[in-house]
């Protein structure tokens, strides 16, 4: 089971939490092991239920917890069934990765989610991480003040995120790198570039 860009959340932690009537990774990631995609059920949840092969579930659905069931200060609405997005930390960046339900694509945009999403973006960017909400592989970047779509992002794909100097406060430059295998071992390629100035005070 994998997140949109990685592997985010998939490090074994301690469980504070129990899923009870929560399915929804089961649903918005791929399995590999399956070759199950992201976005669907998988033919081995019963919705609301669990896992009908639990004892022999993949290792990689036993490895899998998200955020809100690893951080008890995470408020019980941000549980997945109830929010309709799963959270997870990816684990080489710790950029927030918020993937949402297909069968509800506007979730992250409903409050009180949407402004607590920019809560976490302030409080993220100011430790260097980002946070990020996928529709399907549709992306979209959080920041402190604007929300920033940045279009089909990849498995091979890095966003970076510099708050440039400038008039009105300045803008942040928004890149999108490639992974590019080479001889010596793996290069960025700078794939797209965008710069979005300061809307308020952030
Ligand atoms: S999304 Fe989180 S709470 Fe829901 S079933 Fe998966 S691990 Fe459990
Ligand atoms: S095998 Fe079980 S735990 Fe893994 S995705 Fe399917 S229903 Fe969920």
């Amino acid at each position: 089971m994998t997140a949109v860009i990685s592997g985010a959340g998939e490090a074994p932690v301690a469980q504070h939490r129990a899923c009870g009537s929560c399915t929804l990774c089961c649903k918005v990631y791929n399995v590999v092991a399956f070759g199950k995609p992201a976005g669907t059920w998988c033919s081995h949840c019963e919705p609301s239920l669990g896992c009908t092969i639990h004892a022999n579930r993949p290792s990689e659905c036993a490895a899998f917890d998200c955020l809100w069931k690893t951080t008890p200060a995470l408020p019980m609405h941000w549980k997945p069934d109830q929010a309709k997005m799963v959270l997870t930390v990816h684990p080489n960046t710790n950029n927030i990765q918020v993937v949402v339900d297909p069968d509800l694509p506007s979730a992250w945009t409903r409050q009180p989610y949407h402004s607590q999403l920019r809560v976490l973006a302030k409080s993220n960017m100011a430790k260097g991480h980002l946070v990020i909400v996928f529709v399907g592989e549709l992306a979209t970047l959080i920041l402190p003040d604007q929300d920033v779509p940045l279009g089909a992002l990849t498995l091979d794909q890095v966003v970076s995120v510099m708050l440039e100097p400038g008039p009105g406060g300045g803008a942040y430059e928004v890149k999108i790198f490639a992974r590019r295998a080479t001889a010596s071992g793996q290069t960025l390629e700078l794939a797209s570039a965008s710069r979005h100035p300061l809307r308020s005070a952030a």
